[in-house]
């Protein structure tokens, strides 16, 4: 099946009326994203090139009124969810380690990433000359509705954690830095819910232009702007496999890279350039010559591909992401045999360019640059060449490159039976 147009935005507007019975003061889309290509790269301090794409996490808030029964409480809804997430301000304190403990927090589930944002946004709202005047002791209360499958590899959590924290920002009244709220967001991913994760996600999701994909340098996080052509769609296929990242073998192929980078004597695997050394087989176990393999040759091809979409060679773009497909699954080890069932299914499919797995690994998506003009047929032919492979239904998004976190306005997501209390909803 084909997904619907995404309106989560309008969703999650009608839980916040009928939730709080008025509606928001403000609303927040804040995008998923998908790697074209430069997978493994960041914690290698190499290259990628991820776009928000238009599956989107909204969440609709208004700040608390000093007069509040709870007016230092940030209290949120997900229609995915049973509970709010409650946090009781002034924000708990981020430390490295992050309390409460670990196992408490993977308890927590998704709270804990409110909880997490909350810290760090707090952490920030107390120091720094910019932020001067920002107040963290006022609450917000808001619902949030989603389009993006959770665990899927489109960073529904830094969705999360964008919104979340823009949602602070407002209420705090602390400026809004793209670059620094996706540093916060990260902090609170790894060191309150405790995954071991790259900035790739939140720097995607906050700083992304519409049009646009985003070339990313781990080694000084220098973003650039990456025209997508308009002929192009980013289809996304998910194979409806899932993995759980915090306990993948994600770690595994960090503390191989590693490994392999003290063994060749730099201090990361980018360091290398773009070849390995001539001797590399003699100083590297078989392991860990495929894995450093894998990154030297994936930072070149994020290269290739970005001169590629700015050619608008969309066929050689395509070819380097096949390149890039086979080594995840060869060199790297990521694969999964519906992820190669998937890629094998759109290289055949109409209108392909090239695809490639998409993410950590193992299940999630795969992607296709694919012409707009037979998304009809390409989605169509992927369907049926996947469910003949592995038996199961796949889901195709068809995506163009979209924004990063912003506010929307309130006005035309709102029911139609919402009265004149509407018309104090505020935008920046
Ligand atoms: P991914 O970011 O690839 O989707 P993660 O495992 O990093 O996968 O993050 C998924 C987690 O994010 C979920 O388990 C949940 O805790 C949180 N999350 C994502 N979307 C929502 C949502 N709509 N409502 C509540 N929590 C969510
Ligand atoms: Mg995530």
């Amino acid at each position: 099946m084909t997904a619907e147009a995404p309106d989560a935005a309008r969703r999650a507007v009608a839980a916040f009326v009928e939730t709080f019975g008025a509606a928001p003061r403000y609303l927040v889309r804040s995008p998923g994203r998908v790697n074209l290509i430069g997978e493994h790269t960041d914690y290698n301090d190499g290259l990628c090139l991820p776009v928000a794409v238009g599956l989107e996490l909204c969440l609709a808030f208004s700040p608390a009124e000093p007069t509040d029964e709870a007016a230092a409480l940030i209290e949120v809804f997900s229609e995915d969810r049973d509970a709010p997430a409650r946090v009781h301000l002034p924000p708990p304190v981020l430390s490295a380690s992050g309390p409460p403990g670990r196992a408490a927090r993977a308890q927590a589930g998704w709270t804990g990433y409110v909880e997490g944002v909350v810290a760090a946004m707090g952490s920030a709202a107390g120091a720094g000359a910019s932020q001067a005047g920002a107040d963290a002791s006022r609450g917000w209360f808001g619902t949030l509705a989603s389009d993006l499958p959770a665990g899927a590899g489109l960073s529904s959590s830094a969705a999360l954690e964008l919104a979340v924290a823009r949602a602070c920002a407002v209420t705090w009244r602390q400026d809004w830095d793209p670059v620094e709220a996706a540093r916060l967001a990260h902090r609170a991913e790894n060191h309150w819910v405790g995954a071991a994760t790259g900035l790739l996600d939140q720097l995607a999701c906050a700083t992304s232009t519409a049009g646009h994909a985003l070339r990313i340098d781990f080694r000084d996080l220098t973003t650039l702007p990456v025209a997508v052509p308009d002929s192009v769609v980013v289809a996304i296929v998910d194979t409806g496999t899932r993995r759980d990242l915090v306990t993948s073998a994600y770690g595994q192929r960090r503390a191989e890279c590693e490994r392999a980078a003290a063994r060749l004597g730099v201090d990361s695997l980018r360091d290398l350039a773009d070849r390995l050394p001539a001797d590399a087989a003699d100083r590297l176990d078989p392991v860990e010559l495929r894995r450093a393999r894998h990154i030297v040759t994936e930072n070149t091809r994020v290269q290739e591909v970005v001169a590629a979409l700015l050619r608008s060679d969309l066929a050689h773009a395509g070819a380097v992401l096949l390149d890039g497909h086979r080594s995840l699954r060869d060199d790297f080890e990521v694969c999964g045999p519906e992820l190669d069932a998937a890629v094998a299914a759109c290289r055949t499919a109409p209108g392909c360019h090239g695809a490639r797995m998409t993410g950590g690994g193992f299940a999630g998506c795969v992607i296709a640059l694919i012409d707009a003009r037979s998304a009809d047929t390409f989605t169509e032919a992927v369907l049926r060449g996947y469910r003949a492979a592995t038996g199961r239904d796949g889901v195709v998004h068809l995506c163009r490159p979209v924004g990063g976190t912003s506010l929307i306005p309130v006005q035309e997501h709102l029911p139609r039976t919402t009265n004149d209390s509407t018309k104090e909803s505020g935008q920046e």
